[in-house]
């Protein structure tokens, strides 16, 4: 049962469930109703009963202690008057036989002969195929004693009984149909934007991001919020996959110019190198060259791909890491010289020591590289009220402004940088702003051509 509840559509099960509440609860209701109803008429009919046999006892307690029945007898119509029309009355002397009847709808219902077996209130019977009240109670008309029989039909409130049952079971049914129906209108409208969402994710699965799914679901619900999540998750999805096609595009392209450079010289050696030393030394020298840079470039291009992940407990001390990498690259570009300015008390960046260190590599082998003079780099670490600011300035070659916007572009080098054969993959500054954003470090170049660059960083602080 449990297992054929879940795998019904969501239309259904709110179809179910709201047919189920409107029937339990309106079930409650109606009986309620119906037992309230029914205890208030009988008891009614029974006030009526008993009203009737008091009449009658004050009317034979008035008529004087010497009255007979015989007077009584002669007076029907009188007490006729007293009693309703549906009612019966029968008195019977204490040897059960019958002395008086007013009114005779309905036939005798049994009686016990016993004074003492008497009752003071009406029991319900089924007499003579009548449901009916029935009181049976000692009288005293002058000098006789007697019992005094009164039938009371219960046809009226039998008969509003059950019109109140044809009535609610009318009103239930049509309170059903009408839920019902507005439900299922209900259900369709509330699961129009999931079949709308349902054919969109059918349409990418089946022909990529070209063609998506428009919606036109404006209501700021949890359906539209849904919309707009996967809206977010498919731009998302998409911006990464055109990324990643364009990787693959710039990766192989890339590594096809070291290969054919590698393969004109391999082919070259072939031809001549064995006879001419000059041809096959350089060729093995170039060939070398192009090897270790596509070493360093596949180094990159695994480093990019891999993506480091965003450590949210990460902080460093600038000042130690940029000691550690100045002392690294001083032992392979000794001539190279640094200066650093402290500004403010020191504090923690939010960032993990590698990565920064890694940025820090990237910018400084940058600005010694890319230098035709003695390499000055003056670094200035600013602890300010709300971030740390890090400039970093070299007087190399300088970068010309329409170039400054490309270059964290993957691949993209300068043509002054390739002209000047000085060795590169264009991948660093990539590497670096890709790191940075993870952990929310902005980015600004300034630079002016023969004059140098400034990089400033600035960093959430810990
Ligand atoms: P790579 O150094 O491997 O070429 P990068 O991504 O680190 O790649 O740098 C991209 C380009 O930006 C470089 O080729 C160079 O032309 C330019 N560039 C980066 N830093 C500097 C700098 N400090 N001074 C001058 N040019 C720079």
């Amino acid at each position: 049962m449990k297992k054929w509840v879940l795998n019904l559509s969501l239309k259904k099960k709110w179809m179910v469930a709201v047919g189920l509440i409107i029937v339990i609860s309106y079930a409650i209701i109606s009986l309620v109703l119906y037992i309230a109803l029914q205890t208030w008429l009988l008891n009614n009919e029974e006030k009526n009963a008993q009203r009737t046999v008091d009449d009658l006892t004050v009317f034979f307690e008035s008529q004087g202690g010497a009255v007979t029945l015989q007077q009584l007898q002669t007076n029907t119509p009188l007490m006729k008057a007293i009693i309703n029309q549906e009612q019966t009355v029968r008195i019977f002397n204490l040897d059960g036989i019958e002395v008086l009847r007013i009114n005779d709808v309905t036939a005798a219902a049994p009686i016990s002969t016993s004074l003492r077996e008497q009752q003071s209130r009406p029991v319900e019977l089924v007499v003579d195929g009548t449901h009916s009240y029935v009181l049976n109670t000692s009288v005293q008309i002058g000098p006789f004693q007697g019992i005094l029989q009164l039938i009371h039909p219960l046809s009226t409130f039998d008969a509003m009984m059950n019109y109140m049952v044809t009535t609610l079971l009318i009103i239930g049914l049509g309170a059903l149909l009408v839920a019902v129906t507005l439900s299922n209108y209900l259900a369709d409208l509330l699961m129009k934007p999931l079949v709308q969402l349902r054919e969109s994710m059918v349409l990418v699965r089946d022909n990529g991001f070209e063609k998506k799914g428009r919606f036109k679901y404006a209501a700021d619900d949890e359906i539209g919020d849904l919309l707009t999540i996967y809206e977010a998750m498919l731009r998302e999805l998409e911006l990464a996959f055109i990324q990643q096609q364009q990787f693959v595009a710039d990766a192989s392209h890339e590594l096809r110019t070291p290969i054919q450079v590698i393969e004109g010289h391999l082919s070259m050696i072939q031809r001549w190198g064995k006879d001419e030393p000059e041809v096959l030394a350089e060729g093995l020298q170039t060939s070398l060259i192009e090897i270790a840079r596509m070493k360093k470039m596949i180094e990159e291009l695994l480093q990019l791909a891999r993506r480091e992940k965003l450590d949210p407990h990460a902080k460093t001390d600038i000042i130690e890491d940029i000691e550690t990498v100045k002392r690294e690259l001083m032992t392979i570009y000794p001539t190279a010289i640094f200066h650093e300015r402290v500004v403010g008390q020191m504090r923690h960046a939010a960032i993990s020591s590698n990565a920064l260190m890694q940025i820090m590599r990237n910018l400084f082998e940058n600005a010694i590289r890319y230098n035709d003079q003695t390499p000055v780099i003056e670094t200035t670490i600013h602890y300010r009220e709300n971030d740390i600011m890090m400039t970093i300035q070299d007087n190399g070659i300088g970068i010309a402004e329409e170039h400054i916007p490309q270059i964290f572009d993957r691949f993209y080098r300068v043509d002054e940088a390739r002209t000047k054969k000085i060795s590169g993959t264009g991948l660093g500054l990539s590497i670096t702003k890709m790191i940075a954003e993870k952990y929310f470090v902005k980015i600004i170049v300034k630079s002016k051509r023969g004059k140098g660059t400034i990089f400033t960083l600035y960093f959430l602080d810990k």
